[in-house]
């Protein structure tokens, strides 16, 4: 059978968000034939292995806690069962799959023709599509677009093969009573706080004093003392050595730290040691393409790879922010510029915000106070900082109370806020409005100048002395 050719201004292989978004706008507002091409599920890693999923089962942690609070505020709410993660993670599954459907109709309503297959190029401006039955679709792409994201990287272990990853945690089927995570980022530190509040004893695994290690020093310190504090098991300055099945689905975890060899037995190993391209089989070694040392395409400001016509974006690339709206962000950007005539229209890759879900959640957004330090001078730095316990609190007994913290990096005379991050309840929230202000050079006075919301948290973030 001849393979069926096709032709299109905007071949887009990876229907995950930032694919999504650009061919969407090309389609839609610009009137430009596009094909996005999707191996897996539409969505991508954010909406069926990442942001939403995870999001769902933040808000069930968040419920489990807030029934817990709930004694000090007068009710009395009795545990009648146990969490019932069983039937919450078929109702996520439905939710995740209602989405995919959203998003396959979202491609039909602006015209993006829509193929389910794995994108291999043949040729600078060809890929070979290789569809569900085994087909093959040649499409010629006036402008090419990678947007095929990534998937967690494991380490080389002895009896990896017994652990899971972030994809593998939205399958775990019954609660786990007791869980390993390795890892210190994002992924570890949100998981390990939901466990938690949902009542797995929770072993957390890292390499050094502290997790977080790429945010300000006060959330990294904070943030792992909490956790100490809430009972989260967090081994630190540990590796993790081998995995071993000990049978009735339970692992043996081997680990080392300052005091040798030890194990721990759980029903679940997760590993979140950081993600990897998805570009395996692609045939990019057919073009050309650039890739730097961890195989991330590398691109410019613009999105533009070393191959005319051929663009990457979101965390197949190489600019460092695995996260959806960076990828959206550009993904429109990209599309504004190759088909809207906006000839500079680029995503800007500075004080890009980032929040995560942890127990509490932390925003940040722009410097930390060592990244400041070194690039305007002690001397030009002026840290405003608070601790303090949330208003929420006040109802309850000391051992049930959380913290709050704020940092400020200011910079120069007129005291520029390059850097601001915080700790605490509805950080996430908080921080998109503050982000904006960041994002606009405000500098210390202007948050001053703001009058403060009372009673809130976040009121202190414009009253710092
Ligand atoms: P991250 O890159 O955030 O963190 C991984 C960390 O794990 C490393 O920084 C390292 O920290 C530690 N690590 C690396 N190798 C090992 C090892 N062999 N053993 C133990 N620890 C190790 O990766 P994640 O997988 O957590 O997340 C991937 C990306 O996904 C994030 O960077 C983020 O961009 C995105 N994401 C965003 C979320 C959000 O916006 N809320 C949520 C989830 C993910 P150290 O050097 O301290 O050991």
């Amino acid at each position: 059978m001849a393979p069926i050719t096709k032709e299109c201004d905007y071949l887009v292989i990876g229907g995950g968000s930032g694919g999504l978004a650009s061919a969407r706008r090309a389609s839609a507002w610009y009137g430009a034939k596009a094909i996005a091409i999707e191996a897996k599920r539409l969505g991508g890693t954010c909406v069926n292995v990442g942001c939403v999923p995870k999001k769902v089962t933040w808000n069930a942690a968040h419920i489990a806690e807030t029934i817990h609070q709930a004694k000090a505020y007068g009710f009395s709410v009795q545990h009648t069962a146990p969490f019932d993660w069983n039937s919450f993670k078929n109702k996520r599954d439905a939710y995740v799959t209602r989405l995919n459907g959203i998003y396959e109709r979202n491609l039909g309503n602006d015209k993006v023709e829509y193929i389910h297959g794995f994108a291999r190029f043949t040729g600078k401006q060809e890929v070979e599509v290789t569809t569900d039955d085994g087909s093959k679709v040649q499409i010629k792409g006036k402008k090419i677009l990678i947007a095929v994201g990534g998937r967690p990287a494991l380490p080389d272990l002895p009896g990896i093969e017994l652990a899971l990853t972030s994809d593998g945690f939205f399958e775990i089927e019954q609660q786990p009573k007791k869980v390993a995570i390795v890892g210190a980022g994002y992924i570890a530190v949100e998981f390990a706080g939901m466990f938690q509040s949902l009542g797995t004893e929770t072993h957390l695994f890292i390499r050094h004093d502290h997790f977080l290690r790429t945010f300000d020093p006060m959330i990294q310190e904070k943030v792992t003392a909490e956790y100490v504090r809430q009972g989260i098991n967090v081994h630190k300055n540990s590796e993790a050595a081998r995995i071993e099945d000990i049978g009735g689905g339970k692992k043996r975890f081997h680990y080392s730290d300052k005091d040798g060899e030890s194990s721990v037995d759980v029903d679940e190993v997760i590993f979140a040691v950081g993600r990897k391209p998805e570009i395996d089989g692609m045939g990019l070694e057919n073009v050309g393409l650039k890739l730097n040392e961890k195989s991330h395409v590398v691109v410019d400001e613009y999105q533009n790879t070393n191959v005319e016509n051929v663009y990457a974006l979101g965390d197949v690339c190489d600019k460092g922010f695995e996260l959806t709206p960076v990828a959206i962000a550009a993904g429109r950007r990209l599309s504004d510029r190759l088909f809207g005539g906006k000839t500079d229209a680029h995503l800007i890759y500075e004080n890009i915000p980032s929040v995560v879900f942890s127990h509490p959640e932390v925003g940040s957004i722009g410097l930390t106070e060592p990244e400041a330090r070194q690039k305007f001078g002690d001397e030009n730095i002026k840290i405003y900082s608070t601790g303090f316990t949330d208003m929420y609190f006040a109802m309850m007994e000391p051992e049930d109370k959380g913290p709050t913290a704020y940092k400020l990096v200011c910079a120069g005379p007129e005291e520029k806020v390059v850097g601001l991050h915080i700790m605490g309840s509805s950080s996430s929230e908080i921080l998109q409005g503050f982000g904006v202000a960041v994002k606009m050079g405000a500098t210390k006075k202007d948050f001053d100048q703001c009058v403060a919301i009372h009673p809130s948290s976040a009121e202190e973030l414009v009253t710092l002395k």
